[in-house]
């Protein structure tokens, strides 16, 4: 960074901003890498490097980057009501007709949808909803979420709390809401020696019933989790996991959340990854894709048994006190409809299924490296966990070291992925063709060569 101008983008960076999800002193020395434009799977720096976007961003550019439709969407949308509130009564068309798509693309045991900018906020109106749910239906007493370990649920200071993974939670001084995480159904970390992964399924069952009655249902307002988790390391729980899980919260009065701010919208190959683990939770989570982020927004859709307490009790009270100024925003959901018509259009949940076989047959390739612990995923996600030691599957130390080192390589070899730690993390743009995977992972391959 020493050498950088400094008026320049790559000094004045550093002079003012702290990035999120970075070391800042690091940051300070390396400096940034300034992404100056992207086009279909690609990103471009100002310095004229371009990458494959490996990740779409952070698990968000479904239909890639630089899609003309929806910037004209955008630009009509802006000419026509660049704003406008939707408390009080007043709406506008793009949001109606949006909740409409949602409620007709998603579980049938889901039907009324509030809009948030962004999947943490989506996570704390979840929280507060259902706890003005229950107390609205005389349970006051059921507070605490269950959560899994290894969850990614946001950053705010109540999707935080949810969020099961040490980093997020260190000098935050969080969790703040009751919350208890559960085990990561993650076989090859977490099962025992001599373990089946229906036995260690059986075990994460039991250990959710046992939590269940060391509580006490009156106590569990929901359990929370990502159908395939995402940030804490793409993991695809065993066979017959969701069902049982969902069984057993119904048996309970407890309610199922499924945060597909992640999976929503074709990631896994199907339209939401419940209808792939065949579950009809009580409240679906989606954001990122919803809008391929070409602006901030997030959904919450709920049942209408929550509904209908949560409609009553604002009836008494005299309002929802609950909202944002740009709850439901007429661009973003102008955008979100655009998105979402493109997805359909083109086939790209049909496409992550052909891509995404493609995608996980290539990666495969990696399970005999010696360093390859596992590799992993659903569709067009997937993870590639490098292990100091393969047979004992033992972390490098510091954890995160490997991974660091092949994320910087894989720019010099031009494709972007992410590294959690030492997983490195796949997540393509829906509209990646089969020979643009295999060159993704060409590129990694690459990398991989290079750094080890
Ligand atoms: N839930 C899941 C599953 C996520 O992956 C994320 C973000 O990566 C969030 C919630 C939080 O979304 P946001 O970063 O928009 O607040």
């Amino acid at each position: 960074m020493s050498s950088a101008l400094p008026n320049s983008v790559y000094a004045r960076d550093v002079e003012y901003i702290l990035h999120p999800v970075t070391n800042a002193r690091k940051h300070e020395e390396v400096g940034p890498i300034v992404i100056d434009r992207g086009e279909g799977i690609y990103v471009y720096d100002d310095r004229g490097n371009k990458y494959i976007e490996g990740m779409a961003g952070l698990w968000s550019v479904a239909v890639g980057f630089g899609e003309k439709r929806i910037a004209d969407a955008a630009y009509r949308q802006l000419q026509k009501l660049p704003y406008y509130h939707t408390f009080s009564h007043k709406t506008n068309a793009p949001s109606v007709d949006l909740a409409e798509r949602l409620v007709k693309m998603t579980p049938a045991s889901v039907n009324r949808v509030f809009f948030t900018n962004s999947g943490s906020e989506a996570n704390d109106t979840v929280v507060k909803l259902i706890w003005y749910y229950n107390n609205a239906r005389g349970k006051p007493q059921k507070k605490r979420f269950l959560a899994r370990t290894n969850a990614y649920h946001g950053i705010t200071m109540v999707s935080g709390s949810l969020t099961g993974l040490p980093v997020n939670h260190r000098d935050f001084d969080l969790p703040i809401i009751p919350v208890t995480h559960l085990t990561c159904p993650h076989y090859w970390r977490n099962g025992l020696p001599q373990e089946t992964e229906a036995q260690f399924t059986d075990r994460l069952i039991q250990e959710l019933e046992d939590t269940i009655a060391k509580e006490g249902a009156d106590t569990i307002a929901a359990f929370i989790g990502e159908p395939v988790m995402g940030a804490g390391g793409v993991m695809v729980p065993p066979e017959g996991y969701w069902p049982r899980v969902q069984e057993i919260c119904r048996k309970n009065d407890i309610l199922l959340i499924a945060d597909e701010v992640i999976t929503g919208f074709g990631r896994v190959g199907t339209t939401f990854a419940c209808e792939h683990f065949g579950i009809e939770p009580d409240v679906l989570v989606t954001s990122k894709q919803i809008a391929s982020s070409y602006a901030p927004l997030a959904a919450v859709i709920m049942s209408d048994a929550i509904y209908q307490v949560i409609a009553d009790n604002t009836a008494k009270i005299g309002t929802l006190g609950h909202g944002f100024t740009t709850t439901g925003h007429p661009v973003s959901c102008a955008i979100a409809n655009e998105n979402l018509a493109i997805i359909e259009e083109r086939g790209l949940i049909e496409n992550a299924r052909v891509s995404g076989a493609v995608l996980q047959e290539e990666l495969a390739k990696f399970r005999d490296h010696p360093l390859v612990g596992e590799v992993r995923g659903i569709g067009l996600i997937a993870v590639v966990e490098l292990v100091a030691d393969k047979a004992n599957k033992t972390r490098f130390d510091p954890v995160g070291k490997a991974g660091a080192i092949l994320f910087a390589k894989g720019h010099e070899h031009g494709v972007i992925v992410r590294a959690m730690g030492d997983q490195i993390a796949f997540c393509p743009p829906l509209i990646i063709t089969t020979d643009e995977v295999r060159e993704m992972v060409r590129r990694f391959g690459a990398a991989l060569e290079d750094t080890y």
